[in-house]
């Protein structure tokens, strides 16, 4: 063993020893790629432990710059930050967690014509944004184009999050199958709707948790809405079916 994986090796022991990821299930780690859109509350702790677990190449794209008000539940920007753009310091922060992740940065909004190209070959994609028009876009981009889209939403003390892969199988659902409709509350980002911090960071712990999941072969339920209330502690999964109508998916 050379020095290299004697590195990688220890940093990782704690998920090698594990049987359910040993040396093959690292590599798959080390191996995969998933794209992040949306650096707020979502991104930045999806991003983060993504990162933490080797997670070999990560594409960051948000538009936003870091402002004061972000910084109750947007880990990895601190004062210093403010004013600076959110994919660029958010990669300067993974670059140090770990150094030997790929990271490409956008300073964009995604949009029907750039998606494609941002997030290339990447075969997960997290939605980490907050407004009903981009999920729109990145749902019907994962698609067509044959990503695993992981997805998750906050308000106040509630999360609520999926992973869905409508082009796989016929009855599997697409967001849109389970939001068909703008609703006032799914309009509204978090600076108007207001979010407590453990509640944002657990949003993005769990899609990091799902796409390690997936990227492992241990768990896939793309049928699964998971809905957890913060302030009761009730963590509740409801079955999610495909809406025959539905307009992105048939
Ligand atoms: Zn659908």
């Amino acid at each position: 063993m050379n020095k290299r994986e004697q590195y990688l090796m220890e940093k990782y022991s704690r998920q090698i020893m594990m049987e359910q990821i040993g040396i093959s299930g690292q590599k798959k780690i080390f191996n995969s790629s998933v794209s992040v859109i949306g650096c707020g509350g979502l991104g930045t702790s999806a991003a983060q432990y993504l990162s933490m677990s080797g997670v070999g190449s990560l594409t960051l794209i948000d538009d936003d710059k870091v402002s004061l008000s972000n910084l109750n539940r947007q880990t990895l920007f601190t004062e210093k930050d403010i004013g600076k753009s959110k994919s660029v310091v958010l990669s300067e922060k993974i670059k140090s967690i770990n150094n030997s992740i790929k990271i490409v940065y956008f300073k964009k909004k995604v949009t029907s014509k750039n998606i494609k190209r941002f997030v290339g070959k990447d075969k997960i994609v997290l939605d980490c944004t907050d407004n009903y028009e981009s999920r729109l876009v990145i749902n019907r981009f994962c698609h067509l184009e044959k990503k695993i889209l992981i997805s998750a939403a906050l308000q106040n003390f509630e999360l609520q999050a999926f992973m869905t892969s409508s082009w796989s199988k016929q009855d599997n659902p697409c967001y849109k199958c389970i939001f068909p409709e703008l609703k006032k509350d799914t309009a509204m980002s978090c600076d108007e709707m207001g979010i407590i911090a453990p509640v944002a960071g657990l949003g993005g712990l769990i899609q990091a948790n799902l796409a390690i999941n997936f990227i492992l072969k241990l768990k896939g339920n793309f049928k699964e809405l998971i809905l957890f209330d913060c302030l009761n502690l009730d963590l509740k999964k409801i079955k999610i079916t495909k809406n025959k109508k539905c307009s992105e998916c048939d």
